[in-house]
């Protein structure tokens, strides 16, 4: 895996020599006569700075077939233009906002319909599917809870009941979980957060590894145009070399933050999957190389959230995760603001709750930083 994400895809450039591939930056490509191209007809189509990522996120993800695009939400929105008016999707409770907003707001109104349902307890899942379902989208672990959803045994039953099964991996990237092999049929990432890493880039990515499938989504990805640009898909493949290393600091701090989190008083709940009492550890373990790097925690009502927030020094008040630089947010109104009060409070994304990214500063700054902060929003 390590040497794959430097080495993986098209490594480099044949003609130069080039370690790096090369920026094509163009729109389109000379054909020598009429119809005769060297393999590109037009940028929306293909374009080689593209299409090596494309590569190597199939290589990454074990898949047959990969494809970029302009953010995670039109990588999401390609994948879910595979079904048609009178379909149904199951999705997960707390997935991504954005998700749940394009399927709420957008594809509703073309007649694709969607049940919420907690998808880490199987037998609701079975429960939900009808003849109308086509497909369940899950996360695991799932924002901002990290709740476990079993990839094997989901997509089992969906296998067996004739429907897809899609993973949003973003949390996890191919470095730590791999949901093709657990028997998921698409993967999704926004690619904006640990695979770009260093919060300079919005890039979303597919793959899959079924044919009619791949047909499908080439077709989709070049109907509808939510492409990523040449430079940008460079951007992402630099920030893939590096993959490795990052998520293996972001794991370590992430696991002294938990530890630190979970023995403080101001603190009532700490969400990690990291920890062995978190709800479906075990198969959060069988699923997955570690337990990545994202932590919700719920501060005690002694304590203010708004005072939280704003005594942080080093961590940063921001939308996204993933990045190098420590990053934390208020869920109920930002990363899923979208998602409907009354939904929000069943599923635990209270107004106390606080998600946050570790980057991969020096623990010690991150943990004096995170202790002050409790200290000085103490009521
Ligand atoms: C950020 C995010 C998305 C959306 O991706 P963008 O690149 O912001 O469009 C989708 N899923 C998850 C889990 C995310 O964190």
């Amino acid at each position: 895996m390590r040497t794959l994400f430097i080495h993986g895809g098209i490594d480099g450039d044949e003609l130069t020599g080039s370690v790096n591939v090369p920026i094509y930056q163009t729109s389109t490509y000379r054909q020598t006569s009429l119809g005769v191209m060297k393999g590109y007809e037009y940028s929306r189509t293909g374009n080689p700075t593209r299409h090596a990522l494309e590569v190597l996120i199939t290589e990454l993800e074990k898949g047959t077939d990969g494809f970029a695009f302009a953010s995670g939400m039109a990588a999401i929105t390609a994948v879910l233009s595979l079904f048609q008016s009178g379909d149904r999707v199951i999705i997960s409770n707390n997935v991504y906002g954005g998700t749940f907003r394009v399927l709420d707001k957008i594809f509703q109104q073309f007649g694709l319909a969607y049940t919420i349902v907690d998808t880490s307890d199987l037998k609701e899942v079975e429960t939900a599917i009808s003849d109308q379902v086509k497909a369940i989208f899950i996360e695991s672990p799932a924002n901002p809870l990290m709740t476990i959803t079993d990839i094997r045994a989901v997509s089992a039953l969906a296998k067996q009941k004739g429907i897809l099964t899609i993973v949003d991996n973003t949390f996890m990237t191919p470095y730590l979980q791999r949901p093709l092999e657990l028997g998921a049929d698409i993967v999704v990432h926004s690619a904006t957060k640990y695979l770009g890493g260093h919060s300079d880039l919005i890039a979303g990515l597919a793959v899959t590894n079924d044919k009619t499938l791949s047909d499908r989504l080439s077709f989709i990805q070049n109907a509808t145009g939510g492409i990523l640009q040449p430079f940008d898909s460079w951007l992402l493949i630099r920030g893939i070399k590096t993959l490795s290393v990052r998520m293996d600091r972001h794991v370590e701090n992430a696991g002294y933050l938990a530890e630190f989190l979970k023995q403080h008083p101001a603190v009532d709940a700490v969400y990690y999957p990291g920890l062995a009492d978190t709800p479906g550890y075990e198969i959060h373990r069988q699923q997955s190389d570690g337990p990545g790097a994202m932590i919700s925690f719920v501060l005690n009502e002694a304590y203010d959230t708004e005072t939280f927030f704003s005594s942080l020094e080093v961590a940063a008040l921001a939308e996204s995760l993933g990045g190098v630089e420590s990053l934390v947010c208020h869920p109920a109104t930002m990363t899923h603001a979208s998602i409907p009060e009354e939904i929000r409070k069943k599923v635990g994304i209270v107004d106390a709750l606080i998600r946050y990214s570790p980057g991969i500063e020096a623990k010690e700054d991150l943990i004096r930083d995170l202790g002050r902060a409790l200290e000085r929003s103490k009521r």
